[in-house]
């Protein structure tokens, strides 16, 4: 129908009933002028007053659509609009008992429901970012603990793969200084009897050699229970106004400490690794103090068995490989020399009238001379060779990679070293010779036997030539 397609009334019925009234009231005006004129004045005037009634109604019907239908329609198109568009809080003001009240009613509770809905969002959005926030903490943890237990992995099979103590102290303090980021560092071994223990700074890094600094420190029984209640590393500041433990205090803020990490081998206690502050500024951390408590019980073990195995090898007085270590060591140098076709030169040596010093000024003193003479073993040659106690006053050097030729260069310094040797015995200067073979494999042998008796063989001839030389095979 064409009024209803009109795009205007579209918009808006309303106008729809107005236009429909005006037309009806003009078309009942017109109805009532014509009573007016009609001839029969009864019908006239009840045509009249019917039609001025009907204007009346239509006016009036007009008026309430008006203020009771539009108007509130008006308002609450108005306010609902405004409530979508974020303009209004509270919801629609109209309070009716009317279809347009309840459809008013309806409309708040849906923005109410929504309201409601979004605060449920809001908050479990919230949670989710909390949770979202745990679960990247914990894979933070995570991959630091998989990148600890890696590196400790890797630590400890480096520790395992030395029996080296020397190494093994190495290895650990360039891990533990990288993984702390700390410049100083010094490991303690415990030494001495029950009751006489003392703590011996043996290896130091990155502090400088300073005479005023203890190199010991008596520690007592009750500081080492202290170290295994707490069962981890120690911040010095905690021994601070302890008055029983101020001597391992002053010991440990002379090498700079700032943690004391025990060296836990099982159950006991070989020593401490003191560490310096972090170059941060920083303290350590619980989850360092963690970290470094199983590298250093790993360092301990590698430590304590590398201590057993190098005092099974080692001489207890001169601190020379003995004669079992050092054959495995020439067997070892020839395969190789064998593999990269390359020289081994085997020294032999033996003290001259030794027999004597030991008649002369007794068997103590004869000891003192071979803790000389095997230090003067120690300061000559390079640390690549491998000096050993061969026999009693005998003493043995492999050289690799060294021509008996060359060889002579380090073994006549020896010679000359150990004749220097000021040696004063119950009062009287007493001089001490060495006399000195040399053999080169494999011209003077093809096997590590006849390597020993052709140095042997040298030696003995030094020893028929008047002694204090060395001779080559
Ligand atoms: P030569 O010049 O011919 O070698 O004469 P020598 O007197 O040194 O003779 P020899 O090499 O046979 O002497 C070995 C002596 O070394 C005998 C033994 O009393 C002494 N000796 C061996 N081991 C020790 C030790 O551990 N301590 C001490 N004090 N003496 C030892
Ligand atoms: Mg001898
Ligand atoms: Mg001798």
């Amino acid at each position: 129908m064409f009024p209803l397609n009109n795009p205007f009334l579209q918009r808006s019925k309303f106008v729809l009933v107005v236009v429909a009234s005006v037309v009806m009231v003009v078309g009942l005006v017109g109805i009532a002028l014509l009573g007016l004129r009609l001839e029969n004045r009864s019908l006239g005037t009840l045509l009249f007053a019917v039609s001025a009634l009907l204007i009346v109604l239509t006016i009036l019907i007009n008026h309430l659509m008006f203020s009771q239908l539009f108007k509130p329609i008006q308002v609450l198109i108005r306010e609902t609009e405004e409530t979508l568009k974020g303009m209004r809080k509270g919801g629609i003001s109209l309070v009716r008992d009317d279809e347009i009240g309840r459809l008013a009613n309806n409309f708040n509770q849906i923005v109410l429901d929504a309201q409601m809905k979004r605060i449920e969002l809001e908050t479990s959005n919230r949670e989710l970012a909390s949770h979202a926030e745990i679960i990247e903490k914990t894979y933070r943890e995570l991959d630091k603990k998989v990148y600890d237990l890696f590196t400790l992995f890797n630590i400890g099979k480096e520790l395992n793969s030395t029996l080296s103590v020397d190494s093994i102290m190495k290895i650990s303090c360039f891990t533990f200084m990288g993984q702390l980021g700390i410049t100083t560092m010094t490991i303690c071994f415990l030494e001495g009897a029950d009751n006489e223990q003392h703590m011996k700074a043996v290896y130091l890094k990155g502090l400088r050699k300073d005479p005023q600094r203890p190199p010991t420190v008596n520690t007592s029984e009750t500081f080492l229970n202290y170290l295994r209640q707490k069962e981890q590393a120690v911040v010095v500041a905690e021994l601070e106004g302890k008055a029983e433990f101020k001597n391992e205090l002053d010991f440990f803020v002379a090498y700079k400490a700032d943690l004391i990490v025990p060296l836990m081998a099982k159950d006991q206690i070989i020593g401490v690794m003191l560490m310096g502050k972090k170059l941060s500024g920083d303290k350590f951390m619980q989850g360092e103090k963690d970290f470094v408590n199983t590298l250093a019980s790993l360092s301990a073990l590698a430590l304590r068995n590398a201590r057993h195995y190098e005092q099974a090898i080692t001489d207890a007085m001169t601190k020379l490989f003995l004669k079992r270590y050092f054959q495995i060591r020439l067997d070892d140098e020839i395969k190789r020399a064998d593999r990269y076709h390359n020289r081994v030169t085997l020294l032999m040596s033996d003290i001259d009238h030794f027999k004597n010093v030991n008649d002369t000024y007794g068997h103590t003193k004869g000891d003192e001379v071979l803790i000389a003479v095997a230090n003067a073993i120690k300061e000559n040659f390079r640390d690549v060779d491998v000096s050993a106690r061969y026999g009693g006053e005998e003493f043995s050097v492999i050289m690799p990679e060294v021509t008996k030729e060359d060889a002579m260069i380090p073994a006549e310094r020896l010679r000359k070293a150990v004749e220097s040797i000021p040696f004063v015995l119950n009062g009287e200067k007493v001089k001490v010779t060495l006399s000195i073979g040399l053999a080169e494999y494999d011209t003077d042998a093809k096997t590590s036997l006849q390597l020993v008796e052709a140095a042997d063989a040298a030696l003995y001839r030094s020893k028929e030539n008047g002694r204090n030389q060395t001779s080559l095979a």
